[in-house]
């Protein structure tokens, strides 16, 4: 007789159940078998609950599906084998709807799924509960009982209590039991559901082709499975060595030539790796001691990983990723016997994490698309994407890390959706959409020399340049200057700081680009999400409010005037505009004017040639300007306004964080009358006025921009000619009047009528 037939008129004591089950931590400690300690779990749950059946479901978010692991009162036959898919049946509606869920007559509703063989029949009353961390689900915990005694209210609180508990132990179990799945079973098919998914754009293009996923968390192990069975020697290692470093030497060439600015020595980590003795010599003693070599490899590069993981420092941890990647190619080789290999050529590629040096290692290896899962995309790596022409797409959904090396993938880029070996129809839409995109050379055709205005009014469209690859499209589109061009990128992508000789050279080539016609260059804009992984060591709790950008050149004034001497000794002979980004203060923009004096100063004694009265401006991206608008113009020769950080402040919206993209409103009333106040001001100072935030090359704002009196827009080149197309669909006149009707309304969702009318009306 159990419990249950004991006393099954009972009430739950939840008291005695919270103890119990810290009593079960305890155990757990102690517990060499998981299973043991689960089923002890449910025995207890099952007494104190005075239920027949009480069971735990866990869940495997790979498959979506959740597995019997353990139960009292059903039949024990059947752990292991009752599977649930996400949704199905009253347990699976528990967890993908993270509620309890708590009938009467469970057998009565539509969505109970029967199981022939486990004899819960006999139990009408049900009651399950979402066992989760946080977001993240890990099972459930299911109550039965005979339809006498239903559950209440203060049931299901103290199982829930209960699951709260037990995730902290059922959380280590699954990770135990992770461990014994086989790795190498692992993402055989595509996971079941995984056909579409919807994104979001970082980096605008289109590709079909393989997919190949590239997890930290998961290519060592499988690496430790890639043993062929072959018995390698000393010398087959050694050769592949070779070979690797040659492989390494021809791709570092490729990125130099490709991206002069940025390449910097992107593969020497690699190399220098491979000339590693210790590295390569106890991979070798491994070898030597009859391990197999892949494994060796595996084995030795875990370690070093390992440590570099260990550190807080973001520059240890991108070596960490060097030494995986390295792993991977010398494995690869060492099966393949030297023939040529690229494996991320055409491939799209499927990863968690990505620095900016992973990136341009993609894209000089001829990889095709990138699908970013689990955000944390910073925004320079999205620009960084653009500039390579490298398809972006951000998306949430984690199994994608387990879709099968070579299966086809189509990433649309240009609206963010991912489909999974997409079938004949979807590619036959994507095709026709393919034929009719547009190259250079009908961007070239369409683009008129001189942008303007409906009604006729002439509007400069400048470039935002990041890399000087993103100059050709910018030269060959002959727009009216560069009115961004971002530093940072040469520093971003190096593993030093750049010399004023070297940042001289690439500043040069930007010039000499853009003879006559203005070259706007923003002042170092580092920290934040644009991390030096070589100097930010110290982790900020904030660092979007940290030390950087001029904050950061003002503290290292060292730096910040070779900078600047490096950008004056350029921009010789030019049209030199120099602006600071994420000026806070009047103070702050004389501080950084002061360097450009004392740089000019130094210049002028030593006789170097250089630009002697550059133009001297500021970026608007901070609301703390918004009120010394009037002072500031006063002050600078002009304005350019940075919209992406201008609107994440004013909102307090992570520019960068996808769970709160919906509230980043670019049309966010306080948004659109700070842009008017800028504007009017700059145009009754008669100082210069730019934009040059994302918010200029989309085209639903460009007739309010228009409307306030912006005429200068400077945007990525890809956007150059939708954004004169947009320009020369706007009259000036409907452009004011539109501005001042947006200009009048407080709610957001009428000003969403009013966008919305217009495109209407286009
Ligand atoms: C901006 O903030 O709008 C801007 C142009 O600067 P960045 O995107 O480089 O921060
Ligand atoms: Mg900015």
């Amino acid at each position: 007789m159990n419990d249950y037939e004991k006393d099954n008129g009972g009430v739950v004591n939840s008291q005695q159940l919270l103890h119990d089950i810290s009593a079960l931590s305890h155990l757990f400690r102690e517990s060499a078998s998981i299973e043991t300690l689960l089923n002890k779990a449910v025995e207890m749950v099952a007494r104190r609950t005075q239920s027949a059946v009480c069971s735990i479901y866990l869940y495997n978010p790979d498959k979506q599906e959740l597995t019997l692991h353990a139960t009292e009162g059903l039949n024990p036959e059947s752990v292991g084998r009752v599977h649930l898919k996400l949704g199905q049946g009253l347990t699976g509606l528990a967890l993908q709807e993270m509620r309890p869920v708590c009938e009467a007559d469970a057998g009565r509703h539509p969505g109970y799924k029967f199981f022939p063989g486990i004899y819960e029949e006999r139990y009408n009353a049900f009651l399950a509960v979402p066992i989760a961390r946080g977001m993240s689900k890990m099972g459930v915990l299911v109550l039965q009982r005979d339809s006498r005694q239903c559950y209440e209210e203060s049931d299901i609180t103290a199982l829930e209590t209960v699951a709260s508990q037990l995730a902290n132990i059922i959380e280590n179990a699954q990770f135990l039991l992770g461990r014994h799945e086989p790795v190498a079973e692992k993402a055989k098919s595509v996971p079941a559901g995984l056909k579409f998914i919807k994104g979001k754009v970082a980096a605008e293009g289109f590709t079909y082709a393989p997919a190949m996923v590239l997890d930290k968390r998961r290519s060592l192990s499988l690496l430790l499975h890639q043993d062929s069975g072959k018995a390698h020697t000393l010398e087959d290692f050694r050769i592949a060595v070779t070979h690797t470093e040659r492989q390494l030497e021809k791709l570092q060439e490729q990125v130099e030539h490709k991206l002069s600015d940025a390449a910097s020595l992107i593969f020497a980590a690699h190399l220098m790796i491979l000339k590693d003795q210790d590295f390569t010599g106890k991979i070798a003693r491994r070898i030597e001691g009859g391990v197999g070599a892949p494994t060796a490899i595996a084995a030795v590069a875990s370690d070093y990983m390992r440590s570099f993981l260990a550190s807080q420092n973001a520059y240890m941890q991108e070596k960490a990723n060097d030494i995986e990647d390295l792993a991977v190619r010398l494995v690869d080789n060492l099966l393949s016997r030297g023939e040529e290999t690229s494996v991320h050529r055409d491939h799209v590629i499927i990863t968690r994490g990505l620095f900016p040096s992973d990136l341009l290692k993609l894209s000089s290896e001829g990889a095709s698309a990138i699908v970013l899962v689990g955000g944390g995309v910073t925004s320079h790596i999205a620009i960084l994407a653009r500039s390579l022409a490298m398809p972006m797409v951000m998306v949430d959904a984690f199994e994608l890390l387990n879709v099968p090396d070579g299966t086809p993938v189509l990433v649309d880029a240009e609206i963010g959706n991912v489909f999974v070996d997409p079938d004949d129809h979807v590619l036959e839409r994507f095709m026709v959409q393919q034929r009719a995109r547009l190259t250079l050379d009908d961007q070239k055709r369409l683009m008129k020399p001189v942008t303007q205005t409906a009604d006729g009014a002439r509007v400069h469209l400048m470039a935002n340049i990041n890399l000087l690859s993103d100059l050709k499209v910018a030269r060959e589109l002959s727009c009216d200057g560069i009115g961004l061009y971002r530093t940072e990128f040469p520093f971003i992508v190096r593993t030093t700081f750049p010399t004023e000789a070297e940042q001289y050279v690439i500043y040069r080539k930007l010039v000499d680009s853009m003879p006559g016609k203005p070259v706007t260059f923003r002042t170092l804009d580092a920290g934040g999400d644009k991390i030096l992984s070589y100097y930010h060591d110290i982790k900020e709790q904030n660092p979007a409010m940290g030390m950087r950008s001029i904050r950061f050149s003002l503290q290292n004034r060292a730096i910040f005037v070779e900078h600047i001497r490096a950008i004056l000794r350029a921009g010789a002979g030019a049209d030199l505009h120099i602006m600071f980004p994420m000026i806070s203060s009047i103070d702050e923009f004389h501080e950084a004017r002061e360097v450009v004096r004392e740089s000019l100063g130094q210049l002028e004694k030593q006789g170097i040639e250089h630009h002697a009265k550059p133009k001297l401006g500021m970026m608007v991206e901070l609301p703390a300007v918004v009120d010394l608008i009037e002072d500031f113009a006063r002050e600078v020769d002009f304005f350019s306004i940075g919209t992406n950080d201008l609107i994440q402040f004013m909102l307090a919206v992570d520019r960068t964080n996808e769970s709160v993209s919906d509230l980043y409103l670019p049309h966010h009333p306080s948004v659109l009358r700070v842009l008017n106040r800028i504007a009017r001001v700059a145009l009754e100072n008669g100082r210069g006025l730019s934009i040059c935030g994302d918010m200029a090359h989309q085209t639903q704002y460009i007739p309010f921009l228009l409307g306030i009196g912006v005429k200068a827009f400077s945007v990525d080149p890809i956007y150059l000619l939708r954004t004169q197309q947009a320009i020369a669909a706007t009259s000036l006149t409907d452009a004011e009047a539109l501005a001042r009707a947006m200009l009048a309304k407080s709610r957001i969702r009428d000003l969403e009528a009013l966008l919305k009318n217009q495109t209407r009306a286009d």
